[in-house]
C-alpha cells in the first residue's frame, strides 16, 4: 500500500526494477523547478521566492529562482533561459501578463508544465494551473474597512474619497478594483462618497508597476487640484507600497497634524513597513495574504505535476485567461489593522513582536 501512494512514479520504477534496471524510488526527485518572480522591490516577492525554494528543496527538488526587476522583457529572457536549461516545471509570477505568450509556447513545446503564481497569465492556453488568493475578496476587504471606519452605514457623511488601483498589466488589478467597487459604488451613486478628482474609472486610477513614487505624485496632484478648500477622508489603496507613497503626499500637505487627521488608507500584503505604519497610527489597514500557504500550494502543484498526479484545485470557473479557464487553488485573504495585527500576524508566526518594533 505504501507504494500506491505515489502511484504514477512508483509504478514506473517498479516496472523498471522488474526488468532488472535500477531507478531511484521516486523519479521526479532531483528534477529542477524554475521560479520566475517579478521584482525584489517589494518584500512580498522575496518571501514568495524564498518560501517556494525552501518547500521544493524540502521535497528533494532543485530550484532556479530569478527576479525580473519589473522589466517584462527581462522576465521573458529569464524564462527563456530556464527553458534552455531544461527545467522540468515553471512557476511564474508575471510582470506583464500579456507578454509571456511566445515564451510559454516554447515551454509547452519542451513539455514543461507552467503554474501561474498569484497573477494570472493571459492569452495563452499554455498555463496549466493557477495558485492565488480570492482577489476580489481583497478589494472587498479594503472597501468594507473604509465604509466601516467612516461610519457611512451609521448615516455619517458625505465623505471625500480617492481611488487607486494597481498596475494595468497585472490581471489582479481589475479583480481588486472590481471587488472594492462592488461595495463602494452604491455610496458613490448616493453621493455619500464623493471622488472630487472625478477619477473613478479603472483606467484613470491605475499605478504602473505598483510604484509608490508614482502614486505619491498622483496623490499630490489631486490634493493641489481638487482639495484646496476641503479634505480627503479615505483612500482606496490596493497595495502597501502605494499606501506608503500616498501617505507621504498627505504628510507633505500638512495632514497628520492637529485638526487635519490622515485619511483612512487601506493596503495589501502586510509588508513590514506598512504594519509598522499601522501600529504607529498612520496607514489604517492592510490585507494579509499568508504567502507561506501560497508558496506551499504552488510547490505542491509542481510536485503533483512532476509525478503525473492532478493538482488539488478549489476553483474551476473564475479565472478565464482569454484562452481557457485555468484551474485554480485560491486562498482566503484577511483584513488587518491596529486591533488584530497581533492575533493575525504575530500569533501565526508571520512576524515576531520584535520585528514590528
Ligand atoms: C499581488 C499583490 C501585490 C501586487 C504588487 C499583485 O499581483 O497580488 O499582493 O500587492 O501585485 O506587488
Amino acid at each position: 500500500t505504501v507504494f500506491l501512494v505515489v502511484a504514477g512514479a512508483t509504478s514506473v520504477s517498479l516496472a523498471l526494477s522488474a526488468c532488472g534496471k535500477s531507478e531511484p524510488e521516486d523519479s521526479a526527485k532531483g528534477d529542477t523547478v524554475g521560479i520566475a518572480m517579478p521584482t525584489r522591490a517589494s518584500e512580498r516577492w522575496i518571501t514568495d521566492g524564498n518560501t517556494i525554494v525552501r518547500d521544493l528543496k524540502g521535497n528533494g527538488y532543485k530550484t532556479r529562482l530569478v527576479y525580473g526587476d519589473d522589466d517584462p522583457a527581462q522576465q521573458v529572457e529569464q524564462i527563456q533561459d530556464l527553458i534552455d536549461q531544461h527545467v522540468d516545471a515553471l512557476i511564474v509570477a508575471a510582470i506583464d501578463n500579456r507578454s509571456l505568450r511566445k515564451v510559454l509556447q516554447q515551454a509547452a513545446d519542451a513539455e514543461i508544465p507552467v503554474i501561474s503564481y498569484d497573477r494570472l497569465i493571459l492569452g495563452t492556453k499554455n498555463v496549466d494551473y493557477y495558485a492565488s488568493f480570492d482577489n476580489e475578496q481583497v478589494g472587498r476587504l479594503q472597501a468594507r474597512y473604509i465604509i466601516e471606519k467612516l461610519g457611512i452605514e451609521d448615516s455619517k457623511g458625505p465623505f471625500n474619497i480617492e481611488l487607486f488601483a494597481g498596475s494595468k498589466d497585472d490581471n489582479n488589478t481589475k479583480y481588486f478594483f472590481d471587488g472594492a467597487m462592488q461595495l463602494l459604488q452604491p455610496y458613490l451613486d448616493k453621493k455619500l462618497l464623493v471622488v472630487r478628482s472625478g477619477q473613478t474609472k479603472l483606467d484613470e486610477v491605475t499605478t504602473l508597476r505598483w510604484d509608490g513614487a508614482t502614486a505619491r505624485k498622483r496623490m499630490g496632484r489631486i490634493l493641489a487640484e481638487s482639495y484646496t478648500g476641503s479634505r480627503v477622508d479615505a483612500v482606496l489603496s490596493p497595495y502597501d507600497g502605494i499606501s506608503i507613497g500616498v501617505l507621504a503626499a498627505f504628510e507633505s500637505d500638512g495632514y497628520g497634524s492637529a485638526g487635519k487627521p490622515l485619511p483612512v488608507v487601506t493596503g495589501q500584503d502586510a509588508e513590514l513597513a506598512s504594519v509598522k505604519s499601522i501600529i504607529a497610527g498612520r496607514q489604517s489597514q492592510t490585507v494579509y495574504k499568508d504567502l507561506r500557504h501560497l508558496a506551499e500550494v504552488a510547490a505542491a502543484m509542481a510536485d503533483d505535476l512532476l509525478h503525473g498526479r492532478e493538482p488539488n484545485v478549489n476553483d474551476t470557473s473564475t479565472y478565464n485567461n482569454g484562452s481557457k479557464v485555468v484551474p485554480a487553488y485560491l486562498l482566503q485573504p484577511e483584513g488587518v489593522d491596529k486591533t488584530n495585527y497581533r492575533s493575525v500576524l504575530v500569533a501565526s508566526g508571520y512576524y515576531t513582536e520584535g520585528e514590528l518594533k
